[in-house]
């Protein structure tokens, strides 16, 4: 409470130097709505326990929310209320553009909050329409053939006995971090991450994580963000965890993935304006496919290739007690394998469509994504709690690289691409945001 406090006093200190008069009441009426905005967020995780998935504003509202328990349909009848008041209050095209993004932001993230709910009415959405309503994006199609083509090519790489799936296993399994190796493995990638991108971007002196290692999870990795600069990052350890994933888990979780990227919601938004709807987090809206695409992209930007090579075998490689002679392979085969990611896609929308059952969705996964029976049983499971989720890390991915690198002009510059990066980081900017 006393830190929220701190964060009204520094908003109000903040906007005489921006504006005086008619700016400060759209502020102000903005701020209420914001208000209300958080409140709707936190009603409906009352409905559904993955739905908030950080909250770091006033501890009473939280608690407001459980004992109220608004019904579904009171939700929806408010969020209405509070969409036409944002949609009333439209700032003109002279304002600042951060406020611009505010204002958009919180019509989408208030229309995906109704889809929300009326998907939890029972409303049935296509794939397409669920991920347009929720996540402001629809992912590509994909036809079998183009699959078929690049495993083809996997299929020569990888000669021997069995499917190309299952030769992909046994050679991918030959990389597979020793549990006991595991936490310091962790913790050299974890160093190499935030080292680089430290080098870009500067982030508040008291931030920090604590890790830890679960089982039983339909993820193999997540990152809690507890508000203060301070997240927790647990890593699934119920399937064996292959080296690329060192460096991918703590790029995407922790630098300059989804840790920096709330940490500077919090500084430049929730602190610096007051802005409190950047408080709450709710997993199934717009913001995901800019939190998960920044946090994929994040992995290139701190790691660009040939880097990320020679780190694996100066560093990684020889803390997971792997020959650092195999790493040029290894990721020959990965970069090969990447480009099946889309056949996920493809099997949770035929899923999600009714199209094929869990066991198909599984099988489809085997046969175009390479993922080995366990691993596809783990995917469906995703599926079935995240749903259209899944076209977040890739779809996001692509969509925040052509971003970042249209914004910088394009070329080799490192320092313009950081700069663009961090500014979306900073920044309300949505999907559709991206497709400038
Ligand atoms: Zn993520």
């Amino acid at each position: 409470m006393r830190m929220l406090l701190a964060f009204v006093a520094c908003a109000a200190v903040s906007f005489p130097h921006t504006a005086c008069g008619a700016r400060a009441v759209e502020n102000d009426s903005m701020n209420g709505l914001a208000e209300r905005y958080v409140k709707l967020v936190l009603a409906l995780g009352q409905h559904d326990a993955d739905y908030v998935d950080a909250y770091y504003g006033p501890p009473a509202w939280r608690k407001e929310a459980e004992s109220a328990r608004r019904t579904l349909a009171e939700i929806d009848a408010d969020a209405a209320a509070v969409q036409n008041a944002v949609a009333a209050a439209r700032p003109d095209s002279s304002v600042e553009e951060t406020v611009r993004l505010r204002h958009e932001y919180l019509m989408k993230q208030l229309g995906a909050l109704r889809a929300r709910v009326s998907m939890m009415q029972g409303k049935k959405l296509t794939f397409d329409e669920e991920s347009k309503a929720l996540y402001d994006a629809v992912a590509p199609t994909h036809a079998e053939g183009e699959f078929d083509a690049i495993l083809a090519e996997l299929e020569a790489r990888l000669p021997g006995p069995g499917t190309v799936s299952e030769r992909f296993d046994a050679f991918r399994s030959r990389f597979t971090i020793p549990k006991a190796r595991l936490d310091a493995t962790f913790k050299v990638a974890i160093e190499g991450c935030r080292s680089r991108t430290l080098a870009h971007l500067p982030l508040p002196a008291e931030e920090s994580f604590t890790i830890e290692y679960v089982t039983n999870k339909s993820w193999s990795g997540y990152n809690w963000y507890q508000g203060n600069y301070r997240s927790l990052i647990q890593v699934n350890t119920d399937l064996p965890v292959f080296a690329d994933r060192a460096i991918d888990l703590a790029c995407h979780e922790g630098y300059p993935g989804h840790h920096v990227y709330n940490v500077l919601l919090e500084k430049t938004l929730v602190r610096n304006r007051g802005w409190i709807e950047f408080s709450v987090y709710p997993l199934h809206s717009p913001q995901s496919l800019v939190a998960e695409g920044s946090a994929n992209y994040g992995i290139d930007m701190a790691f660009p290739m040939p880097e990320r090579l020679e780190f694996e075998r100066s560093t990684i490689f020889p803390a997971a007690g792997l020959d650092p002679a195999g790493v040029d392979d290894y990721y020959a085969v990965l970069s090969l394998a990447d480009r099946l990611s889309y056949a996920g896609n493809e099997a949770a929308r035929r899923y999600l469509n009714g199209e094929i059952d869990a066991d198909g969705a599984a099988r489809w996964l085997e046969r175009y994504g390479l993922y080995s029976a366990p691993r596809a049983r783990q995917r469906v499971r995703f599926i079935d709690q995240y749903r259209s989720y899944v076209i977040n890390y890739n779809l996001g991915k692509d969509m925040v690289a052509r971003y970042v690198e249209a914004e910088s002009g394009g070329g080799t510059d490192a320092a313009r691409r950081w700069d663009v990066f961090t500014r979306l980081l900073s920044s309300p900017r949505l999907p559709s945001g991206l497709n400038q």
